[in-house]
């Protein structure tokens, strides 16, 4: 009987990156101003009323939008 290994998925999101994706492990949708994350967060909260935060993203330096995270 064969041994059951123990495999972490590389497409899962680890946690220094985890603001680059979502919860499914999907990379977010990035923005390469701060200035389009915030009109992007603003139609999602005309269209959907969801209060979204805009930060930058340490994995690929550009910005997403998003809850905040835990993090203050
Ligand atoms: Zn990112």
């Amino acid at each position: 009987m064969k041994k059951r290994q123990r495999v972490t998925p590389t497409t899962r999101p680890v946690g220094r990156v985890a603001s680059h994706f979502t919860r499914e492990g999907t990379p977010k949708t990035s923005y390469r101003t701060q200035a389009e994350a915030k009109s992007a967060a603003q139609l999602a909260w005309t269209l959907n009323g969801v209060d979204l935060n805009s930060y930058r993203c340490d994995f690929c330096h550009q910005w997403h939008i998003g809850k905040r995270f835990r993090d203050d």
